[in-house]
């Protein structure tokens, strides 16, 4: 067992309790009972976590989430206008209106489609998210194994708190490949975070809601002789498993025994298991063995099918970008390239990223390092100092994001 990372008390199954590596109230579904002693956990961040989590609820509110946790929708606000262009603050709960207010701050009763909605606010530019961003980064960080008195660029280990202005840079794409593989909307919502080092250099790469990209900068003194390189990632589906599908379960039926093999050992289910529970409530014994057998192939589709829609929401990052990359028709994205030359980068760069062999992205490099050897985190830093603005792809981001809403 080990001891809680904030003050040292060794943990037990009587004081330790159960973080989230990503704030559960936004979909994150990896835990990890080894970081926080009760104590701590009530004490260190419960404010800050909550206001975190509210700066994303015109979000969670309109995505259908996965949650472990029962949590009450949070209000947030936004501005409405009506046909004659008169603007009203309106607070909505759970994607509806539950107070509108005009200019005049007075009570206006509202009436479905006679307003709507302009924008919402949503503001990321202050310490509340970069504390809550960086908690994250220190979750995973303390959840690979990395002690806390590493991540000096992010934890004051003395004072036992996150630091107040950590390094936050966001994740600007670089090349072409990268362009096409964020600009195409992922098939579900996912949050990813990643850790590895550019030799001393320790990064966390967090995303949430394929939108909010961050790399933040951990250490400036990891001592990768000794440990070695490090990277590591997980990425967390959001979104709810999807309800009841047919064709998924006849695909998942046995047909004969031969198929009775396959789906067994793919979805790792006891045969043996099924069938005593099948003489037990179903009066197997009494039927035929034509009707046993139906029985029987019936009750394995089932099971595998269960499997597949309880699959975990956690995933591997590889995985998910790998499933992106698929999704992805890069032959129709090239001939929409005229230019040459822009082919010939595009190209290039396509080969840097993906491996053959596999028909996989290189995960290895991939938003880590560039073809010419450069890591991401100091291009884009000497991109920013150079005066760069990169505002327009944050935007363009979010776009994509709420053209999922309708
Ligand atoms: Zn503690």
């Amino acid at each position: 067992m080990k001891n809680c990372v904030i003050c040292e008390v060794p943990l037990n199954n009587q004081n330790k309790s159960k973080e989230h590596i990503i704030h559960n109230a936004i979909g994150g579904s990896l835990e990890d009972d080894e970081i926080y002693c009760k104590t701590c956990n009530e004490r260190y961040g419960s404010e800050q976590d909550k206001a975190f989590v509210q700066m994303f609820a015109p979000i969670v509110a309109r995505i259908n989430m996965h949650k472990t946790r029962k949590t009450k929708g949070t209000s947030y606000s936004g501005i409405m206008c009506d046909q004659d262009g008169n603007l009203y603050t309106a607070i909505y709960k759970n994607d509806k209106v539950v107070k509108l207010e005009n200019s005049d701050s007075k009570y206006v009763k509202y009436e479905k489609g006679k307003f709507k909605t302009l924008y919402h606010h949503f503001k990321l530019d202050n310490d509340v998210f970069k504390l809550g961003i960086s908690k994250i980064a220190f979750n995973y960080a303390v959840h690979c194994g990395i002690h806390a008195c590493c991540l000096e660029r992010i934890f004051n280990y003395s004072e036992k708190k996150l630091i107040n202005n950590p390094v936050i840079i966001p994740f600007i794409p670089m090349t072409l490949f990268d362009i096409v593989m964020e600009m195409n909307p992922v098939e579900r919502i996912f949050h990813a975070v990643r850790i590895f080092n550019n030799g001393q250099f320790l990064y966390a790469y967090v995303e949430l809601f394929n939108t909010f990209q961050y790399y933040i900068l951990l250490s400036e003194k990891y001592n990768f002789t000794e440990c070695c390189n490090i990277d590591k990632s997980y990425g967390n589906i959001i979104e709810m498993n999807e309800p009841l599908d047919r064709d998924l379960l006849k695909s998942v039926t046995p047909r004969d025994y031969k198929d009775v093999d396959i789906i067994r050992s793919q979805y790792h289910i006891n045969v043996d298991e099924l069938l005593e529970g099948l003489k037990k409530y179903h009066n197997y014994d009494c039927c035929n063995q034509f009707k046993q057998v139906e029985m029987l192939f019936e009750r394995i589709g089932k099971t595998a099918y269960e499997k597949i829609r309880k699959q975990s929401y956690i995933k591997e990052y590889k995985k998910l970008i790998n499933q992106h990359y698929h999704s992805i028709d890069f032959l129709n994205v090239l001939s929409s390239f005229g230019d040459f030359k822009m082919k010939s980068i595009f190209c290039q760069t396509f080969q840097f990223y993906t491996i053959y062999d596999d028909d996989c992205v290189n995960i290895e490099k991939y938003k880590k390092n560039l073809p010419d050897g450069t890591n991401y985190s100091s291009s884009i830093c000497k991109g920013l100092n150079s005066g760069q603005n990169w505002i327009s792809y944050g935007h363009m981001k979010f776009h994509i994001l709420v053209n999922r809403f309708g």
